[in-house]
């Protein structure tokens, strides 16, 4: 595994549209590894292929003990909205307000070549959508209202809100 350079807005390709992964390689699978490292060694909640400079349509989305590999995902249900404050490793120290459906249903490949679905809701359903977004090419910054610096006041705030998240799942589960 190896870390990955993580692109900066105003690079080109994260404006691109990625393509299509047409079969599982051993590099597809060493992508998936290093996009998780590299997630992680940024604290990020999720990653899509672009970020890390290669145009396949390809994400990964880690928060609490849920964590999903997404090759060439597609929304396939959507319903309800939120507007959420995002944030993105490609864009450091700015968030923003984005409108997105309330729950999403995405269907997807995991690593092994088998065909998922995962259904999410509140802040799971707005990290598919934006991973999601990173592989047409969109960033929250082409979609978000309120875009401002994030400051340690807005870190603070997005760990509460995660922080109220994750107790809201366990409840649900209980
Ligand atoms: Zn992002």
């Amino acid at each position: 595994m190896a870390l990955r350079q993580v692109r900066q807005r105003g690079d080109d390709i994260l404006g691109k549209k990625a393509k299509p992964v047409k079969e599982i390689t051993p590099a597809i699978l060493a992508l998936l590894d290093d996009m998780k490292e590299t997630m992680d060694a940024k604290e990020g909640v999720g990653i899509a292929a672009p970020q890390v400079g290669m145009l396949k349509r390809m994400a990964i989305v880690a928060f609490e003990e849920e964590f999903y590999e997404l090759i060439n995902p597609e929304i396939v249900a959507a319903e309800g909205s939120q507007v959420s404050n995002e944030a993105c490793l490609s864009v450091a120290g700015l968030c923003g307000d984005v409108d997105r459906p309330m729950k999403v249903t995405v269907k997807a490949t995991d690593r092994n070549g088998d065909e998922y679905t995962v259904t999410a809701e509140d802040f799971m359903a707005t990290v598919l959508c934006h991973e999601l977004d990173h592989l047409d090419g969109v960033l929250f910054t082409d979609i978000a209202t309120n875009v401002k610096p994030l400051d340690d006041e807005e870190r603070e705030a997005r760990k509460e809100r995660r922080k109220r998240f994750a107790k809201s799942r366990t409840k649900e589960t209980e």
